[in-house]
């Protein structure tokens, strides 16, 4: 299979801003590459703050008249969009996998994904309903209505390319905000081709603009968003140190934010659990995307009257992975985003192993395949005591914490300071209800490991952030409630 994106015509090298393609001020451009195989695939517009400047400025202008179009009216936009999305979901999930490594029917995968929140938002906008309050006084009427915050600004990971950006943007459009969105540094490409397509979906002038950045030139023009006033919301999709940083540096203006952060999720196979699916529940959350998912089991709590069997039949699966590029249809995980990933997995698997930790399969670099691939891993005898236990590995690999019984599995589960998203299994109909409860978590699988839907709550608790993506509530974290009082009736 090729890659035939440029006949495709969706690899756009430029910002978007004010419904036109424009060069950076200064005409800087930085390259994007293929992890896969480091080649370059473009060099796009390296934004600086006079830039980001020139996107507020474009947004600010066009929220007047987005926010007085009729629901129904951005409803028909948006849906417009998703069709375009699906129409282009082949060369979309090329352009994911080609720019950010993850194999193509992940990609493809994702194109539809991204599109459901799409969809999804196209249909609340319609349904932003407020309230008559019951009457409290006589000759007087209270109301409450929802409206839009103003100019809102994404910013978006690497990971997931097209979803992170579209379940930002389509409630933030729905609700008749005005978007500025910086993708990340690695991933531009589809965050552009998206925004050529909500262009050709009719989203008027001004009211979606985008622009790429180095890693350098980010830090000046995200903070140039940062203190514009007129910049109401942050919608951040990132790392915690980044939410944090955020957070402080936009107080001084009191934006609203929704900071989806990093993770560290606990899966537990206590003694009762199905083993078998099991098993493929942790694939299925753990390897999506390599591994490069916030909600992947960063740390897998198994009973002891289970551990042995649980830890055979997992390496047996594990090590049948096949690692390879989206090129090669067969491929299930891919490389990794950049050296710097590669780096990070390492040295967790070495820290692991110099603490007692046994490697079962896998606990290598994969050099023959290129530069950045790591084998699927699984290892034995974890403790807390091992840096992957309190970081976030993001990569392939599994490691195994043997425990006895329930209070220890929650404990141990809990004792992290984020809390994005846990998992469990069990067959034990009292423990489910009670385990889901203790878990200190935003998002609780309980014998399920695929749990993304643009019709549920995705958010964290604690370091992982606040706000919700997606479900009736991805729309609040757009609006503000105004409260109306009229005097005066008879
Ligand atoms: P990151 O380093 O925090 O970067 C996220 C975005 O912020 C990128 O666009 C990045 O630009 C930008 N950025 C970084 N430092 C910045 C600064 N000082 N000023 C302005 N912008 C800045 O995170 P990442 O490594 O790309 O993504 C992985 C993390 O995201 C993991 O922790 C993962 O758990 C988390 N994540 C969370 C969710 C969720 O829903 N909770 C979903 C996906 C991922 P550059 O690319 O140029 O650095």
């Amino acid at each position: 299979m090729g890659f035939n994106l440029t006949n495709g015509g969706l690899i756009r090298r430029e910002n978007f801003i004010d419904g036109e393609w424009t060069p950076a001020k200064d005409d800087a451009r930085f390259a994007v590459s293929n992890p896969a195989t480091g080649d370059i695939i473009e060099n796009v517009a390296d934004s600086g703050a006079g830039d980001a400047r020139a996107a507020v400025d474009a947004a600010a202008r066009a929220f007047p008249s987005w926010r007085n179009t009729l629901p129904k009216e951005r409803a028909a936009i948006l849906r417009k969009w998703h069709t375009l999305i699906l129409e282009h979901s082949d060369l979309l999930g090329e352009l994911i996998s080609l720019e950010q490594g993850k194999p193509l029917a992940e990609g493809r995968g994702e194109v539809a994904y991204a599109a459901s929140y799409v969809a999804w938002f196209a249909d609340e906008a319609t349904r932003i309903y407020g309230d008559i309050i019951p009457q409290q006084q006589r000759g007087k009427r209270m109301s409450a209505v929802k409206e839009p915050l103003g100019v809102v600004a994404a910013i978006t990971p690497w990971n997931f390319p097209a979803a992170m950006i579209a379940r930002k943007i389509a409630p933030a459009l729905a609700a008749g905000c005005t978007v500025v969105a910086k993708p990340a540094e690695d991933t531009p490409l589809t965050a552009l081709a998206l925004a050529l397509l909500a262009h050709e979906a009719g989203t008027p002038k001004g009211v979606l603009n985008v622009i790429s950045a180095s890693r350098d030139r980010a830090v000046p023009a995200v903070a140039e968003w940062l203190q514009d006033s007129r910049v109401r919301k942050i919608t951040f999709t990132g790392s915690t140190p980044v939410g944090k940083y955020l957070a402080r540096e936009s107080a001084g203006t009191l934006k609203k934010l929704s900071l989806e952060l990093g993770g560290n999720a606990p899966f537990i196979v206590f003694d009762d659990a199905d083993l078998d699916a099991a098993v493929t529940g942790l694939l299925a959350a753990k390897f999506r995307n390599g591994g490069q998912t916030c909600v992947c089991p960063n740390r897998v709590y198994v009973q002891t009257g289970v551990y042995e069997r649980f830890s055979k039949l997992l390496s047996q699966r594990v090590a049948e992975l096949k690692v390879g590029p989206a090129t090669d249809p067969s491929s299930q995980i891919g490389p990794m985003i950049n050296f710097r990933a590669i780096d990070k997995i390492a040295r967790h698997v070495d820290d692991a192993v110099a603490h007692g930790a046994k490697v079962l399969t896998g606990g290598k670099t994969l050099p023959e395949l290129g530069p950045h691939y790591f084998s699927p891993t699984v290892l034995a005898d974890a403790s807390a005591d091992m840096v992957l236990c309190c970081e976030e590995t993001f990569g392939p690999v599994v490691p195994l914490f043997p425990f006895v019984d329930e209070a220890e599995a929650v404990r141990a589960a809990n004792d992290t300071p984020f809390g994005l998203a846990a998992y469990f299994y069990s067959d034990d109909a009292r423990r489910i209800d009670r385990v889901a409860r203790l878990l200190e978590a935003g998002i609780v699988g309980i014998n399920e490991g695929a749990l993304a839907s643009e019709a549920a709550p995705f958010g964290g608790v604690k370091e992982s952030g606040y706000g919700r993506e997606g479900s009736k509530y991805g729309l609040d974290d757009y609006l503000s409630i105004k409260y109306i009082c009229q005097g005066g009736l008879d």
